[in-house]
C-alpha cells in the first residue's frame, strides 16, 4: 500500500483523552487512511515523529480570524501554534449578513482595522455569499462560522439603543435562519458591546429558538465577566434552557478584584445546569490579561447610534463629564473596566495612526504622562478621537488561581479569542495580546509541562475532540481512520509560547509540523504558505 504521507513512530495522543500509544499515521486523499504499525507501507512523503507527539490538529473554540482572512488568508499566527480549525463569528460579530444600504459604512469600519494600504471590500450580502467569498480567496486553516447577533441586529435596525419592533425582530429571525441554512454552527452574542448590549434576554431567546431548530449552539460573550459575572452566567444558562439548545460561554474568566474567586461559583452553576439537562460548556485562553477594543471603556449610552455618534460625544464637554462620572461610580449592569481595574491595568495594544504609535504597549497612566494630558480621562478621550475610535487594549484583570481552576475543569476547552496575524510585514500590527501566537503552546509548555495543572492527554482533548464535538464538527478532532487529516506534531519537552505583552509577534517553539486536510501547512515551525483549509458548513437536517 502506498499513501500520500506517513507520520512515523510518534506518540499518538488521539484527542479522546486516552494515554498516548506508539504508532504510524498514514494519510491519503486528505484523510487519515490508517493508524498503527505500518512498517511495510510506502508513501510519497514520510515525516519522522520519533520522540514527538502526534495529535489531532487543534480546534480553536473561539477565534476572531474571520473578516481578516479575506485579506490575510495565510493565517500564520493560527497555524504555527497547531490550530487547524477555527470557530469564528464570535462575540456577536460576523462579517455577514449585511444590510446592503450599510455596505459603505461597514467597509469603512473594517478599513480602520486593516493595515494602511490594504483594501477591504464587502462583496457579499448574505451569509452564504460571504462563505463563498472565503472559499474563493482560500484559507490556511479550516473555518467554521457562527452568525453574530450584533451583526444581525445592525442589519435589521442599525446601531440604536432600543428594543426592536415586531417587524425588526421578525427580520432578525429570518436572517438567523438564512445563516443557519447556509451552514452556520450557531449564534454568538457580545453583550458588553454595542449594539448587543441593548438586547434583552427575551430578544436573544427568540433568536436562539431559531438556532435550536437547526441543532446549533448559543455561544456567548456574556453580559459581564467582573462585578456582574454570576448574573451574566445565569442569563446564558437561562437562554439555553428557554430556547432548548447548548450553551457555550466564551473565554470564561473572573475579571477584576471584585470577581476574583467567583469561578468557584460559576463552575458550580454550570454543573448544576447540566444536572437539570442544560448542555453548557465553556472555553478559555491561558492568560491573566484580556483584550478588546478601547471604546469598551465608555458607558453604554455613549455608543447609542454608532461610532460617529460616539465621536461626537467625545468632543462634547458635557458628555465627557458624564462619561467621567459614570466610569468613576459605575452604572448598574455595565461592565466598567476602567473603574474596576484602574488605569494602570489598561494597556493600549493598537492604534491606527503613526503619530500615536508610541502609545502601543503603554498603560493609560504612562500615556497620560507621555502626552502631557491633565488626567487619564482626557488622555483616553483625546486618543479615541484621534484614532476615530479604532484602537485596541489589553487589560490585566484576572488572578492565576481562577485561571487554573477554570482550566482544570472538565467542561473547559481551549480557545484563543484572537484573530490571525503575521509575525512580520503589514499584518504584524501593534502589540496584540500574546494569545495570538501563544495560546496552545502556552497550555502545553507551561500548564502541562511546567506547572502540572493538566495531564498532556487531557490538554489535547480540550484542544481537539471536545471543541469538535461541541460545535458538531464530528469528522475532525481525533486520530482515527476516516477522519480528515488535520494533524499537529509537537515536542512535549520543548513546546513553548514565546510571545509576550511587549513582544507579541514571536513564533512558538516545539511545534515542527502542522498538517491541514493532508497538506503540510507548517514545516520546521514555519508556515509553508499552503491554503489547505476548507470553509466548513454545518449540515442541516
Ligand atoms: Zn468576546
Amino acid at each position: 500500500m502506498s499513501y500520500d504521507l506517513i507520520v512515523r513512530g510518534g506518540r499518538i495522543v488521539d484527542g479522546a483523552g486516552n494515554p498516548w500509544y506508539r504508532g504510524d499515521v498514514a494519510v491519503a486523499d486528505g484523510r487519515i487512511a490508517a493508524v498503527g504499525r505500518l512498517a511495510d507501507a510506502g508513501a510519497d512523503r514520510v515525516i519522522d515523529a520519533e520522540g514527538l507527539v502526534v495529535a489531532p490538529g487543534f480546534v480553536d473554540a473561539h477565534s476572531h480570524a474571520d473578516g481578516g482572512v479575506i485579506v490575510y488568508p495565510e493565517m500564520e499566527s493560527t497555524l504555527v501554534q497547531g490550530i487547524t480549525t477555527v470557530v469564528v463569528g464570535q462575540c456577536g460579530g460576523s462579517p455577514a449578513p449585511i444590510n446592503p444600504e450599510m455596505r459603505e459604512l461597514l467597509e469603512e469600519r473594517y478599513a480602520k482595522h486593516m493595515p494602511p494600504g490594504i483594501e477591504f471590500k464587502i462583496t457579499w450580502t448574505t451569509f452564504d455569499e460571504y462563505l463563498r467569498r472565503v472559499e474563493e480567496v482560500g484559507v490556511g486553516a479550516n473555518i467554521a462560522h457562527h452568525v453574530g447577533h450584533s451583526t444581525v441586529r445592525v442589519a435589521a435596525m442599525g446601531f440604536d439603543a432600543r428594543q426592536p419592533t415586531e417587524d425588526e425582530l421578525e427580520e432578525m429571525r429570518r436572517l438567523v435562519a438564512e445563516a443557519m441554512e447556509a451552514g452556520a454552527y450557531g449564534l454568538s452574542t457580545g453583550l458588553i458591546y454595542p449594539p448587543g448590549m441593548f438586547a434583552t434576554t427575551d430578544e436573544i431567546v427568540e433568536l436562539a429558538k431559531v438556532v435550536a431548530r437547526y441543532g446549533g449552539v448559543y455561544d456567548s460573550h456574556i453580559r459581564g465577566e467582573g462585578a456582574t459575572l454570576l448574573k451574566a452566567v445565569a442569563e446564558a444558562i437561562e437562554i439555553g434552557e428557554r430556547a432548548g439548545l447548548p450553551v457555550q460561554i466564551s473565554h470564561h474568566k473572573a475579571a477584576g478584584k471584585s470577581a476574583w474567586g467567583k469561578s468557584v461559583e460559576t463552575l458550580r452553576m454550570m454543573e448544576e445546569a447540566r444536572r437539570r439537562g442544560v448542555d453548557v460548556t465553556f472555553d478559555q485562553y491561558p492568560y491573566r490579561a484580556g483584550s478588546t477594543s478601547l471604546v469598551t471603556l465608555l458607558p453604554p449610552w455613549a455608543h447609542d447610534g454608532g461610532v460617529e455618534k460616539l465621536l461626537e460625544r467625545l468632543g462634547n464637554e458635557a458628555d465627557r463629564e458624564r462619561m467621567r462620572r459614570d466610569i468613576e461610580t459605575g452604572l448598574p449592569g455595565w461592565e466598567n473596566f476602567a473603574g474596576a481595574l484602574g488605569w494602570e491595568n489598561i494597556m493600549v495594544s493598537y492604534v491606527r495612526s503613526e503619530a500615536n504609535k508610541a502609545a502601543e504597549g503603554k498603560n493609560l497612566v504612562e500615556i497620560k504622562e507621555m502626552r502631557g494630558d491633565p488626567d487619564e480621562f482626557t488622555a483616553l478621550y483625546r486618543l479615541l478621537l484621534e484614532e476615530e475610535g479604532a484602537a485596541g487594549m489589553v487589560i490585566f484583570a484576572m488572578q492565576e488561581e481562577d485561571v487554573r481552576r477554570i482550566m482544570r475543569h472538565h467542561l473547559q476547552m481551549v480557545g484563543t479569542d484572537a484573530s490571525s496575524v503575521a509575525s512580520t510585514g503589514p499584518f504584524a500590527l501593534g502589540k496584540p495580546h500574546p494569545r495570538h501566537f501563544g495560546t496552545y503552546p502556552r497550555v502545553l509548555g507551561r500548564y502541562v509541562r511546567e506547572y502540572g495543572v493538566l495531564r498532556l492527554e487531557e490538554a489535547v482533548r480540550k484542544m481537539t475532540s471536545f471543541p469538535a464535538q461541541r460545535f458538531g464538527i464530528l469528522d475532525r478532532g481525533l486520530i482515527r481512520p476516516g477522519m480528515w487529516a488535520d494533524i499537529t506534531i509537537f515536542d512535549p519537552e520543548t513546546v513553548i509560547d514565546n510571545a509576550t505583552y511587549q513582544n507579541p509577534h514571536q513564533l512558538p517553539g516545539g511545534i515542527p509540523y502542522v498538517i491541514v486536510n493532508g497538506v503540510v501547512a507548517v514545516e520546521r515551525g514555519r508556515c509553508t504558505g499552503a491554503l489547505a483549509g476548507k470553509v466548513l458548513r454545518k449540515k442541516v437536517g
